[in-house]
């Protein structure tokens, strides 16, 4: 080894002065530019002990500092091409918003608006009135109100109308959904009393009739959003049990889940609760989430009886669960393209994905089968082939959409060990991209690229691995 200097490296201000670390100040201003420089220094003198260092030019040097800025300055929460199959896949975000909702959103972040400002009386306003009216027309119900998320509405439901009290639920509506909400956690969280009634498979009128007594605060229905009970099962409708919580003066809570606003079956998707039809059965509060088949922003939406609604608006929990305003703005962006129903399917991206075509996808899968099949080489084999789609988020949980998909199965032998590194591979791209493992092959579900150009064009660096 050669003999290395006392100090190989120049001095911080030195390197400061080199012309592509002095230009770097201009981006990102001398102080992080001089702690990168320490950074990087730091970071040659740990390894200067080891038998393979060797000391960096001038240029390596410049070039360590910049990508160590670049990294720094770049976000962690990163685009990535969602190819799951999954419409509304929750660890990639769920709904794409729409450009309205988008646009609105962004006004309200840039500029002052009317929050909860009424431009008529000069007066003081309240948020929840900017989408309270679409959302009644838009439900039937009498009133609305908007909190965090879903999750969020029925904790405050049931803090707000069922407190130290308790609420009737059928043995097979007990939901758990990913991500740690159980209803009978919440029940206990908002301290409420959670009465079961019936069994697993099969719960009768009876069993409300019977469960209900002088504590009893309201009865509760419950969507099984990700799950489907099937053989020899009884349940009661909504109908039924409003009917049943009518003749006690009592609510009826219903949670939806996912909630859809429109009937999807018309559009050639399997049917999903819509909250129109459970309000007009005669349920007094539905609660559904903002960022599912809704395809709007994260939000829990409380739709009902006014003098119901009112109780919960004055309840503590709603200004802890309160929307902020970029949140309000998008949400009311989204349900405007309600009002023009024709375009609806075209506006928001959750729906238009839904409802896509499959000979649409299939020749989009046709167009870029070539060029992922040139990326990858002869290692991997690649085919169209037809798969199956899920909305995801627990909205039509059983039910699958017919979809087209790339598939890549590697020629060779080390089957597993080769779809991990392809799958690295892709997740290493500059825009991300999420596929599968099934059935040895890596499954790349077409539904949701839109952007074709975009996806094709970042494929290079896969042939260079
Ligand atoms: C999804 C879901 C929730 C939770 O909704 P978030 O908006 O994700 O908080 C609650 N209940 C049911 C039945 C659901 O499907």
């Amino acid at each position: 080894m050669a003999t290395q200097p006392i100090s190989p490296f120049p001095s911080v201000d030195r390197i400061a002065r080199f012309e592509a670390v002095a230009s770097l100040c201009e981006v990102y201003g001398r102080s992080a530019v001089i702690d990168a420089i320490r950074a990087v220094l730091d970071e040659h003198r740990t390894h200067r002990e080891e038998p393979e260092y060797r000391s960096p030019s001038d240029d390596e040097l410049s070039r360590q500092i910049a990508d160590r800025l670049h990294d720094r300055a770049t976000p962690r929460l990163r685009r990535v091409f969602n190819l799951t199959g999954t419409v509304l896949h929750t660890n990639l975000g769920r709904t794409q918003l729409s450009s309205r909702a988008i646009e609105h959103a962004s006004m309200a972040m840039r500029e002052a608006c009317n929050l909860e400002f009424d431009l008529d009386s000069g007066g003081r306003g309240e948020r929840d009135s900017l989408i309270e009216d679409i959302l009644v027309e838009l439900t039937g119900a009498e009133a609305a109100t908007v909190v965090n998320n879903n999750a969020a509405a029925v904790l405050l439901v049931l803090a707000a109308l069922a407190h130290k009290r308790e609420v009737v639920l059928s043995r097979g509506e007990l939901v758990e959904i990913g991500g740690a909400f159980r209803i009978p956690d919440v029940m206990r969280s908002a301290n409420t009393r959670l009465i079961e009634v019936g069994t697993t498979n099969c719960t009768h009128p009876s069993d409300y009739q019977r469960a209900i007594g002088a504590k009893t605060a309201a009865l509760m229905k419950v969507h099984m959003s990700n799950y489907k009970i099937s053989g020899f099962v009884a349940h009661v409708s909504e109908a039924e049990v409003a009917h049943i919580a009518h003749e006690h003066q009592l609510p009826l809570i219903v949670d939806l889940g996912a909630g859809s606003l429109i009937d999807l079956s018309a559009h050639g998707l399997p049917k999903e609760p819509v909250v129109r039809e459970t309000i007009a059965s005669g349920a007094d509060v539905v609660t559904f989430s903002g960022d599912k088949l809704l395809g709007g922003p994260q939000a829990g939406l409380i739709v009902g009886k006014r003098a119901l609604l009112d109780k919960i608006k004055r309840h503590p929990l709603k200004r802890a669960l309160r929307v902020s305003k970029p949140l309000l703005a998008a949400l009311e962006g989204t349900l405007l393209a309600y009002r023009t129903p024709d375009l609806l399917l075209q506006e928001l991206p959750t729906l238009r994905l839904l409802t896509r075509p499959v000979d649409e996808i299939e020749a989009l899968a046709n167009r870029v089968l070539p060029h992922l099949a040139a990326a990858l080489g002869t290692q991997w084999q690649v085919d169209v082939t037809p798969v199956a789609s899920q909305v995801g988020s627990g909205s039509l949980p059983i039910e699958v959409i017919p979809s087209m998909a790339l598939i890549c199965r590697p020629t060779s032998a080390k089957v597993g060990s080769a779809l991990k590194r392809l799958a690295r591979d892709l997740r290493r791209l500059p825009t991300p991209v999420i596929g599968r493992v099934a059935d040895d092959a890596l499954v790349l579900d077409l539904r949701c690229l839109e952007d074709e150009q975009g996806f094709i064009a970042q494929l290079g660096p896969l042939a260079a691995k």
